[in-house]
């Protein structure tokens, strides 16, 4: 089963897309994720995407479908892939529908992750991340249980992304309206759009996804 999880940033994309990588033996792929990791390791790559990043800006779809078309190919051993962040427009749609295709697959669900504009704002202005082990984190709704150490590893160093500020918050809810919901439409003409309300507790929205999957 191929996942397509759509939402505008924050949504709580990333979130559900460990646990059900968990549950369901899928392959996570996060576009921003491998896109942070080039412009951490100093690469070409992350040298051209970072700029466009920090400013809220999506990067080209060809280096975004190159990210995904080579970690499909390391990433086989799963069930399926969740697709987090991508796609983005309708280009890297019709990209990822070649790229299922010549494996054989498609994309079987769409999740949308629904929450408001100025919610998303407040969340991810909010939010955290262990500098050792990732976990995240949120200053609205998930704090450490002891105050500036990390529940999973004990670390004490946190970190904030750059692009987690209202400003570029802002212009990347943007870019979400203008190029990425057209994909609702896209996704709804094939019959694979499920919606559920982002704006729920984690554990609620974790539920209501697998329902939605279940009923594929
Ligand atoms: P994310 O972690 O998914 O919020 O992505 C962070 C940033 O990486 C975005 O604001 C874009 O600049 C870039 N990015 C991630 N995925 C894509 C994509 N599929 N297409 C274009 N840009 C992307």
């Amino acid at each position: 089963m191929n996942l397509v999880l759509l939402g505008p940033p924050g949504a709580g994309k990333g979130t559900q897309a460990k646990r059900l990588q968990d549950l369901r033996n899928l392959v996570q792929l996060s576009t921003g994720d491998m896109l942070r990791a080039a412009v951490a390791a100093g690469t070409e790559l992350g040298r051209q995407a970072g700029e466009l990043m920090e400013q809220g800006q999506l990067v080209p779809d060809a280096l975004v479908i190159g990210l995904i078309a080579e970690s499909m190919d390391e990433g086989e051993g799963g069930a399926g892939f969740i697709l987090d962040g991508f796609p983005r427009t309708i280009g890297q749609a019709e990209a990822l529908d070649t790229l299922l295709q010549s494996r054989g697959e498609k994309v079987d669900r769409v999740v949308v992750i629904e929450v408001d504009d100025d919610a998303l704002v407040a969340r991810i202005t909010g939010r955290f991340t262990c500098a050792a082990c990732g976990e995240g984190y949120n200053e609205l709704f998930k704090t450490p249980k002891v105050k500036g150490v990390c529940d999973v590893c004990g670390g004490t160093k946190f970190s904030r992304r750059a692009d987690d500020t209202e400003e570029v918050v802002r212009k990347r809810l943007k870019a979400y309206h203008a190029q990425t919901e057209p994909l609702i439409g896209y996704y709804k003409a094939q019959d694979k759009v499920s919606a559920v309300d982002g704006m729920a507790d984690i554990e609620t929205v974790q539920k209501e996804i697998d329902q939605a999957l279940d009923g594929a």
